[in-house]
């Protein structure tokens, strides 16, 4: 029996975690559990995704949020320390770019469990944004580099570690299309709104970048309202946005704010929106999987697949590219193509 140990913390981890999850489930020799660091922890942020979208119970929660990186890092790090050898792991997963993150990579390296990261190979080659040095450190640490994309494989080659790089697609991609098939069923969020196809855009807030001072938030939304004009923006507010412009009082007057919302009610809110603006790093791609076209706000993204593919554009660029053809991010099958990986690997 080996034992496989999945770390998340934040919204897109339990998302990604979702369908891995599920494939993991299937391998027999496999016993597969959980660690919730808390990073996120309102019900809206974290538990609705487990109970939605079917995914393990935490067998820890470590209930640490808040805080500034290095005490968030540090205090996530300490109690994996502890934790990781009562699990006897074999293997450690990693999503994404987040503070959990980097502390479930750096406990785990040290103990000399191999860690496995999905969502490999992104950069943004903004070293100011604090998930850019995130991905940096994970991606030169871990054993495993699980990539979404060629164009993520080519940055680890320019790197020098692309020996521990696969390719396998995105699993975001395989969790939206099983859910793009359900949310119609499921969530009854455009009824409850009262909003039908195309008559409201979708906008959403939480990176650092924009809520981090009074100025770049007020730029952001005073985007979003003069946008607001043509159609109503429904804006499910994020818990570190919310914060901001309560305290730097920036006045979200003219948009349509809710609180975070699920991911079925996401995925149907997004696939009947006219546009989406987003600074978020899933949505850009759910947009595209779901072509929507999508603004996004931020001065680069690290999805740049989006972007010449027509669907995306930086909302500082007047224009879409014309419209291509392509499917960059696999075949809608990554997660079993991990558990291929790991199974070799173990
Ligand atoms: N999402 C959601 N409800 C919301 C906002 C976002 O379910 O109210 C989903 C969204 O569909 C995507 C993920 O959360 O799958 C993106 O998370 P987030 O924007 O927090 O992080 P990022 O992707 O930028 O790392």
């Amino acid at each position: 029996m080996k034992n496989i140990v999945t770390i998340v913390g934040a919204r897109p981890q339990f998302i990604k975690a979702a369908p891995l999850g599920m494939a993991l489930a299937k391998v027999e020799n496999f016993r597969h559990r959980l660690i919730h660091t808390g990073q996120h922890f309102d019900a809206n942020m974290s538990e609705i995704f487990f109970k939605e979208l079917g995914i393990q119970a935490p067998e820890f929660n470590l209930g640490i949020n808040g805080k500034t990186h290095g005490v968030l890092t540090g205090r996530i790090l300490e109690a994996l320390d502890e934790i990781l050898p009562q699990l006897k792991a074999d293997m450690v997963i990693i999503y994404g770019d987040t503070d959990s993150t980097l502390a479930g990579c750096l406990s785990a390296v040290k103990m000399h469990i191999p860690v496995a990261h999905v969502e490999a190979g992104l950069r943004s080659f903004n070293r100011k944004m604090p998930e850019e040095i995130n991905r940096v450190l994970v991606d030169h640490a871990s054993d495993i580099l699980l990539c979404p994309s060629v164009e993520a494989m080519s940055n680890l080659e320019k790197e020098g570690i692309i020996s521990k790089a696969h390719i396998v697609g995105d699993v975001m991609y395989d969790m939206c299309l099983m859910a793009s098939q359900k949310a119609g069923n499921i969530s009854t969020i455009l009824e409850e709104l009262e909003l039908k196809q195309n008559n409201y855009s979708l906008a959403t807030i939480h990176r650092a970048e924009n809520t981090e001072s009074k100025e770049t938030l007020e730029a952001v939304i005073s985007f979003l309202k003069e946008a607001a004009r043509n159609k109503p923006i429904i804006l499910p507010l994020h818990p570190r946005t919310r914060i901001a412009a309560e305290r730097f009082g920036v006045s979200l007057a003219g948009l349509t704010t809710i609180d975070p919302v699920g991911y079925f009610d996401m995925i149907q809110l997004l696939q009947h929106a006219n546009i989406l603006y987003t600074d978020s790093g899933g949505l850009q791609k759910e947009s595209f999987f779901l072509q929507i076209p999508c603004v996004t706000l931020r001065g680069e993204t690290e999805w740049v697949e989006t972007i010449k593919a027509g669907y995306n554009r930086l909302w500082q660029t007047p224009e879409f590219l014309p419209r291509q053809k392509i499917a960059p991010y696999g075949d809608g099958h990554a997660a079993a193509k991990i558990v291929e990986v790991i199974k070799h690997t173990l």
